[in-house]
């Protein structure tokens, strides 16, 4: 079963025309139609972009990443982080595991960097430079990046022809560049955006991510007429938090199989998603905290 999907898979992303695209595409519906979950994770996360992995577009791409390498990684990513997981189970349980467990990683990624979950998280500087790297046409983003090793990109400066930039990728994800930029802020710089645009890698950063209000905008801070409006938010965090303090659901599923069989595997991992946002959040709310820690040091 394996094999035939990864067959299938196959023939799509090495389909010559968009039409022939199209019918393997309309091959695989039919093909696994039992498979909702799976088709559904493919037509939301793979299908709208398939100008980017999928040959039919990409046959003049020379530069950047072309589509073997794409499904390199894509497998190399699949084997290392899921597959090996489930060697000796049986293989039908790959599909189960492509919608419940990969989907909820994939958009993780997202919320972590937070690209795709709500630009409101990037500063008006990373949205600038997100914005730079999409007006660019798709082949020539593509031209301007090039993917050296599974450790480093090169990527064109905007502005000066002879100049580019190395960033640096760990974990199939872009973590630094060497331009002024990101060496002065550790801010997403443009080259990353534009790296993320055109290969398979994500922007993880270590650094969370600057709400643009709090930096920009100093007079929301010490604005009195805001500290009752602030106090009725700090209150309600605080009511949510210890709501969310509570384990006794958690331990009981912990220490008894039977219940533990019947939470899913994709909501544990929702939940996991969601807590770990909620701590980048709170670094970002508290963000002068750490910034007078660091220069305390
Ligand atoms: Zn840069």
């Amino acid at each position: 079963m394996l094999q035939d999907v990864r067959k299938d898979l196959g023939k799509l992303l090495r389909s010559l025309t968009p039409e022939a695209f199209d019918e393997q595409w309309e091959h695989i519906q039919v093909e696994w139609a039992d498979q909702k979950a799976w088709l559904k994770y493919m037509a939301k996360e793979y299908i709208p972009t398939k100008e980017r992995w999928a040959q039919a577009w990409r046959q003049h791409a020379h530069e950047g990443i072309d589509t073997n390498n794409y499904i390199e990684s894509w497998h190399s990513n699949l084997k290392r982080n899921y597959l090996g997981r489930i060697r000796r189970q049986r293989v039908d349980f790959l599909i189960r595991l492509l919608s419940e467990e990969i989907e909820p990683d994939y958009n993780r990624a997202h919320i972590r960097t937070g690209i795709g979950f709500g630009t409101r998280y990037l500063n008006k500087a990373e949205q600038e430079g997100k914005k730079s790297a999409e007006t660019l046409i798709f082949s020539e983003a593509e031209a301007r990046v090039r993917v050296v090793s599974a450790e480093l990109a090169m990527v064109d400066s905007f502005t000066k022809d002879d100049i580019d930039y190395e960033v640096k990728i760990r974990d199939n994800s872009f973590v630094a560049c060497s331009c002024p930029a990101f060496s002065r802020s550790g801010l997403i710089c443009k080259h990353m955006f534009l790296a993320q645009r055109v290969t398979t890698y994500n922007i993880q950063l270590e650094k969370s991510i600057l709400p643009a209000a709090v930096v920009s905008d100093p007079e929301t801070i010490v604005n009195e007429g805001r500290r009752d409006e602030k106090l009725h938010l700090v209150d309600k965090a605080l009511t949510l938090m210890d709501l969310l303090a509570d384990r006794s659901l958690f331990k009981r599923v912990q220490s008894s199989e039977d219940e533990l069989d019947k939470v899913s595997t994709a909501s544990l991992t929702q939940y996991i998603s969601a807590a770990e946002g909620l701590l980048h959040m709170k670094n970002d709310v508290f963000l002068h905290k750490l910034d007078h820690a660091k220069q305390t040091r």
